[in-house]
């Protein structure tokens, strides 16, 4: 009885977000304070990308970008992106997408079934741009706001039948020699139902393990697993600058290799915002990322030879922006769904090989362009 109380218990904490409601007070986003955007360098030494930074935010349609756009007085740091497309979503058993399948499109090139992770629709794992990287000598690396075993990351690095396989999906990353993670999930690596400290099986594999993200912040080389959550990082107001500390960490670690280097970066929240028909969670969620991409920009115009591409798996809510002032940075915004919507997705692309994200793609487009780019060049 206990431990069927136990694992229900769990299993509400995990996902809680699918079931948050939000007050009156969620609907207007009224502007606290706004950042400068910079403009960015369109010139590139290289025609092939040497890295590839792809940034996920999870459930991020085009009103979650112009809420934030609006939120922000006019700008984004998106605007820098001049290649523009849209990925359509639907999975193989399913009009409306999970982050699971739309992940596993992404990362894999294939449409699966909604919940699996790194398999195809006939249950097959399959290889992941990220397993490509690292075959060919790349440094690899993912960062997440929400658990580092969470569907959008996993599907980078695992393969497994199902998204709440947590343990298992924690497991696989001790089969990687992925260089960098940080995200939340302390408790899928060390408090396990088979008694294994994977916590530890990472030291003794030579990894640096961080909990805290003054430690994860000083490290700057060798391999490096930064675990900032039992499971999920909290909001913005808990969490903080998590998510850019995290990226530029990433980034710093996987520029040593001098091949390059593929990292994913997922906005996990923006899609939470939406579940919880919430427009100041989608705000501030969407103004954290895009300080992310900021982050990125910084990078890549300096490196030269990086391409970043934005993208969401799916759109989360149907979100409508109903109201709004730009000049005040004020919105407010209708959601007729609290789960995800079928309609298509923006992709960004910045860097060498940016011309080919234009016009209507496959979700799994992305991951061949990616690979062509990046792996077959
Ligand atoms: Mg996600
Ligand atoms: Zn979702």
């Amino acid at each position: 009885m206990f431990i069927l109380l136990s694992v229900g218990l769990s299993v509400v904490a995990q996902d809680q977000y699918l079931t948050a409601k939000s007050d009156t007070t969620d609907k207007v986003y009224i502007a606290k304070d706004t950042y400068r955007v910079k403009t960015y360098s369109q010139k590139f030494k290289a025609k092939n990308p040497k890295n590839i930074i792809f940034l996920i935010g999870d459930g991020m349609g085009v009103s979650h970008v112009f809420a934030g756009l609006t939120a922000n007085k006019g700008h984004l740091f998106l605007e820098n992106f001049k290649h523009v497309g849209f990925s359509k979503t639907q999975s193989a058993d399913s009009y409306i997408t999970d982050s699971a399948a739309g992940g596993t499109a992404l990362s894999t090139g294939h449409k699966t079934n909604n919940g699996a992770i790194g398999f195809d629709a006939q249950n097959k794992p399959v290889k992941t741009i990220l397993e490509e990287a690292e075959e060919k000598g790349l440094a690899t690396g993912l960062v997440s706001t929400s658990s580092i075993t969470h569907a959008t990351p996993a599907s980078f690095i695992s393969h497994q039948a199902g998204r709440s396989m947590y343990e298992e999906i924690a497991a696989d990353f001790l089969k990687t020699d992925i260089d960098v993670f940080i995200g939340g999930g302390i408790d899928h690596f060390s408090k396990r139902k088979d008694g294994r400290n994977l916590m530890e099986e990472l030291k003794t594999k030579g990894y640096k393990v961080e909990t805290d993200l003054k430690e994860i912040e000083k490290v700057n080389n060798g391999k490096l697993a930064g675990l900032t959550a039992p499971v999920h990082n909290g909001r913005i107001a808990e969490r903080g600058n998590m998510l850019p500390i995290a990226t530029k960490t990433a980034i710093d670690i996987l520029d040593n290799n001098k091949k390059g280097f593929f990292l994913m970066v997922e906005g996990s929240q923006i899609d939470w915002g939406g579940h919880a028909s919430s427009t100041v969670y989608v705000v501030e969620d969407m103004l954290d990322f895009d300080k992310v991409i900021g982050q990125t920009l910084d990078f890549a115009e300096k490196n030269g030879e990086t391409l970043i591409i934005v993208t969401a798996d799916h759109e989360t809510g149907g979100m409508a922006l109903t109201d709004g002032n730009i000049e005040n940075g004020v919105v407010k915004a209708a959601f007729p769904t609290s789960d995800h919507t079928a309609v298509m997705v923006p992709v960004f692309a910045y860097g060498p090989g940016a011309e080919e994200f234009t016009g209507i793609m496959e979700n799994t487009d992305i991951f061949f362009k990616m690979k062509k780019l990046l792996i077959e060049k």
